[in-house]
């Protein structure tokens, strides 16, 4: 994997030489509460479920990618602060109105799974499948929203559509409608577990690899196949392992093991429950006194939902390696610089995301399609 940050950005973060710099994140965050105040007129800071509590304590709003980015263009606030990752701006940029500006504090913050599928290999990909196919069979491209703006407008000139893990089965049964083929990226996990959920068998699912010649696959494979899953996977979600199941197995029966379908094929199929973070939350949340869970999503989230619900026991499924270091990049001292840009009016601030014109226009009839069709 060549670039496990988002890749395209020249800008980097800009800090005055002497003032920011050697702030403690506890200064930070007092200037943050100060300034935020004075904003609030014009100001809505999103933060996503997996962002860190410091920066969730300002959080205007929380929740998943999609909904905060649908939640800020319905705002009157000419500034949208997404406290997340780079393409959870890009899709905020997408859905909100031509006078709203979004910003994303830390433009190193991306996400590794995005970063594994680029628009020129999945384009690379699109051809080497449909010229082995000879154009016989229809192939329908699906991306998780997890991808970028560019990824997004791909399937909406190519009759494709985008997915949540909340709806990816609805949308994947419609490709199938559509198409004998699916092309499904950037995430293996999801489009991999989603299929089987559907009937469809392991050995008609193949892995398209970007690094290998023709995706690592004969010409047999690409025609015999019914679905490309793209190798793409989330390092925190991928993290989880089965061994950590048959601990709590073993060792507290009694616990309820939930994951997200971005877990391995053996990790969702072996676990109690999967489903998105609102499944994963709404489960919690309705469970009853007395409840055990062992979550494997991000841990973030993970803790938040153990305070939140102090008459449950909610735990990790493993408590190392499930933190979205990418997602962490959002330290004080980068909320506090964006919220001086805003402050004194600076309409070149580097954190602005501006997604190209032709771009979006593609990439919301592709949300647009989802939306009609879950
Ligand atoms: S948790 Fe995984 S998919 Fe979500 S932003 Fe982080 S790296 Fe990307």
């Amino acid at each position: 994997m060549e670039n496990i940050f988002y890749p395209n950005t020249e800008k980097q973060n800009h800090l005055p030489a002497d003032s920011l710099q050697n702030m403690s994140d506890f200064e930070c965050l007092k200037e943050i509460k100060l300034l935020k105040n004075e904003l609030q007129h014009k100001l809505a800071l999103l933060g996503h479920h997996y962002q860190n509590d410091d920066i969730i304590s300002f959080a205007d709003f929380t929740g998943d990618s999609l909904k905060l980015s649908q939640q800020s263009a319905n705002l009157n606030k000419e500034h949208i602060v997404f406290c997340g990752v780079h393409f959870m701006a890009e899709t905020t940029d997408i859905l909100c109105q031509p006078e709203q500006k979004v910003y994303l504090p830390d433009l190193n913050a991306g996400c590794t799974m995005a970063d594994m599928a680029q628009i020129d290999q999945v384009e690379s990909a699109w051809k080497i499948i449909n010229q082995v196919l000879e154009n016989k069979q229809k192939v329908i491209p699906i991306t998780y929203i997890n991808c970028t703006a560019d990824l997004k407008a791909f399937v909406g000139r190519n009759d494709g559509c985008i997915c949540t893990s909340s709806n990816a089965e609805k949308i994947i049964s419609w490709a199938f409608e559509q198409g004998q083929k699916l092309f499904f990226f950037p995430d293996q996990h999801l489009g991999r577990n989603t299929c089987f959920d559907l009937g469809i068998p392991l050995d008609q699912m193949v892995v398209y690899n970007p690094n290998k010649t023709n995706g690592g696959l004969t010409e047999e494979q690409i025609r015999d196949a019914k679905v490309f899953l793209w190798a793409g996977h989330c390092s925190v979600h991928q993290g989880f392992k089965i061994e950590q199941i048959d601990y709590f197995r073993k060792h507290e029966p009694e616990t309820k093991i939930i994951v997200h379908p971005e877990c391995s094929f053996d990790v969702f199929n072996n676990a109690d429950d999967a489903g998105s973070t609102a499944y994963i939350i709404n489960t919690i949340q309705n469970a009853p006194a007395g409840s055990s869970f062992a979550v494997g999503t991000e841990n973030n989230l993970v803790n938040r939902l153990a305070d939140s619900f102090p008459h449950l026991t909610v735990k990790s499924l493993s408590p190392f390696q499930c933190l979205c270091t990418t997602m962490y990049r959002i330290r004080p001292k980068w909320l506090l610089k964006t919220l001086q840009d805003i402050k004194i009016g600076n309409n070149q601030s580097p954190n602005i995301i501006k997604v190209d014109e032709g771009v979006k226009e593609l990439a919301l009839l592709a949300i647009n399609r989802m939306l009609e069709l879950s």
